[in-house]
């Protein structure tokens, strides 16, 4: 099983991620992480570390595949799980759907793409481009993270939009959405009651998993010594239960821009300057 985990910058992706692969390798399955966003810290929490990525790997090699090996990209993490960093393309130049394709290649030179029970991908999710999209070319499942505000929600439109593009090619569905660092969700649920979409979890604003970035822990890890942090674990734990009961997941349909707008606003954009406005957005 492949599962892409897409949501705007800094809302908790790659903590969600490696939080969730634990889980996954907890219930007996072999995992893979592969971050694939340029900041290259998504296995941070699993491995204690940043390690090389596949870019810097690669460019070190001279782009001789037959020169790498196992070891060079992929570091096992907490709990056995395995991590890969796609790495990024140089600033300004060069495209991320090229990295991940490139990171998905080398893993197949080495026989390491199909040998896990699960793989994940923690992907930048603010921009849409073609090479945003790229891992939904190679998963099966995507799971939105988002916050109870409309930045967040207005990128998961999108990210739905892609998904609703990808799966007329790939076997593809949105497994549902976390709900993460906010104990309100009145605004995710007028959203999935106008784009329907399962909701996975909601995860509260937690100090501890603050914390456990600057640790460079997973939950799981610092619950070894803090039995008080199993509850957080359980979240983690929920999620990891419903991936591997193979969700039935949907092919989301987008919202227009424009009714999100009026969807999450308390106000309705029926003045012509209104109007006006979201025209030169
Ligand atoms: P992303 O990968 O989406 O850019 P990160 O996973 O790096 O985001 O999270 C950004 C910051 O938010 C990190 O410092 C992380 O510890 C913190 N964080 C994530 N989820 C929570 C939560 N539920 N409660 C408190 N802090 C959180
Ligand atoms: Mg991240």
């Amino acid at each position: 099983m492949k599962i892409a985990v897409y949501g705007k910058g800094g809302i908790g992706k790659s903590t969600t991620s490696c939080n969730i692969s634990v889980a996954l390798a907890q219930r007996g399955k072999k995992v893979l992480q592969i971050g694939c966003d340029p900041k290259h810290d998504s296995t941070f929490t699993l491995t204690g570390s940043l390690i090389p990525t596949i870019i810097d790997t690669l460019q070190a090699k001279d782009y001789h595949y037959e020169d790498i090996w196992p070891e060079d990209v992929i570091y096992a993490g907490f709990n056995n799980v395995d991590c890969v960093e796609a790495g990024g393309p140089p600033a300004g130049a060069g495209c991320g759907g090229y990295v991940v394709g490139e990171t998905v290649k080398l893993l197949k030179e080495l026989n390491a793409f199909d040998e896990y029970d699960i793989i994940l991908f923690d992907v930048l999710g603010d921009v849409v481009c073609g090479g945003f999209a790229a891992p939904l070319n190679y998963a099966n499942y995507c799971i939105i993270v988002t916050d109870n505000g409309f930045d967040a929600l207005f990128a998961a439109n999108r990210i739905a939009a892609s998904i609703r593009e990808k799966s007329r090619t790939h076997n593809l569905k949105l497994a549902g959405i976390i709900g993460n660092r906010t104990s309100q969700r009145d605004l995710i649920d007028k959203y999935i009651s106008h784009v329907p979409m399962p909701i996975l979890e909601i995860v509260p604003l937690i100090e501890d998993i603050r914390i456990s970035r600057i640790q460079g822990k997973t939950l799981f890890e610092m619950s070894k010594h803090n039995v008080n942090l199993r509850y957080v674990c359980n979240y983690y734990l929920n999620i990891a239960d419903q991936i591997i009961a193979q969700p039935e997941g949907v092919v989301p349909k987008e919202s227009q821009d424009r009714d999100l707008f009026n969807l999450l606003s308390n106000f309705y954009l029926t003045g012509e300057k209104n109007q006006l406005e979201l025209n030169s957005l």
